[in-house]
């Protein structure tokens, strides 16, 4: 979990890769829809293309149809209402909730710096710039910017995390599985202080999941 720009993505490729885990993105999942055109994905794109969120019957549905639910996974951009984190009880046992804290305005200025890649979904940033200059590294395809990191979306975008995203993060705190992360650093060190809290606290949260087994 957090904040627009905060460098969720990131982190939670590299947790799932190092740990041998399932990566799963709403948000990226609603783009590849679109991308197909499917119906789901336009009826989405009716609403995340206005800096909104997509309705929760959507999403969870969504989400269920694709979460492995016999191995781990790390599910990024989900839950992101109450609704939402009371059906995932539904789906999985959650071990583990990491929430990245960070300042408006640096995520503001990351997300300025923010370019995808829509054929591929390959995202790039400041920190992973691309070889070369608006070109993707994987299929050479031309990037551009999210159509939601517009300034006007981005604000009704942090509105939306603020009125129905925190509730979440207050919904897992009595469980005592939430760890505040300082996104403020770079992705290296920001991944160093997600392994510390997952090797010394999840492992006591959630013992099926061993990373010593995974190094
Ligand atoms: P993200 O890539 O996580 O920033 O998601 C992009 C957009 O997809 C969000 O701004 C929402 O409009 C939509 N979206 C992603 N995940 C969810 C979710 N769990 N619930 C509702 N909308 C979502």
């Amino acid at each position: 979990m957090g904040i627009q720009g905060s460098g969720k993505g990131t982190q939670a490729k590299r947790t799932a890769s190092k740990y041998g885990l399932t990566h799963i993105s709403t948000g990226e999942l609603f783009r590849e829809e679109y991308q197909r055109k499917t119906e789901l994905g336009m009826h989405a794109h009716s609403y995340w293309g206005n800096g909104g969120l997509v309705p929760d019957d959507v999403t969870i549905k969504l989400l269920d149809s694709r979460l492995p639910k016999e191995r781990g996974a790390v599910i990024e951009g989900f839950p992101r209402t109450i609704p939402q984190a009371q059906a995932l009880d539904d789906i999985v046992n959650v071990g583990a909730v990491m929430e990245l804290r960070l300042e408006k305005e640096v995520c503001i200025y990351r997300m300025e710096h923010r370019r995808i890649c829509l054929p591929c979904n390959q995202e790039y940033g400041l920190a992973r710039i691309p070889k070369e200059p608006e070109k993707c590294d994987n299929c050479h395809g031309q990037l551009t910017r999210r159509e939601d990191d517009t300034p006007e979306k981005i604000s009704k975008r942090f509105a939306k995390y603020e009125s129905e995203t925190m509730p979440v993060i207050k919904f897992y705190q009595p469980r005592g599985i939430v760890a505040k992360i300082n996104a403020d650093q770079k992705p290296d060190e920001v991944f160093l202080e997600v392994q510390r809290w997952l090797d010394q606290g999840m492992t006591r949260a959630y013992p099926a999941i061993r990373p010593d087994a995974q190094r």
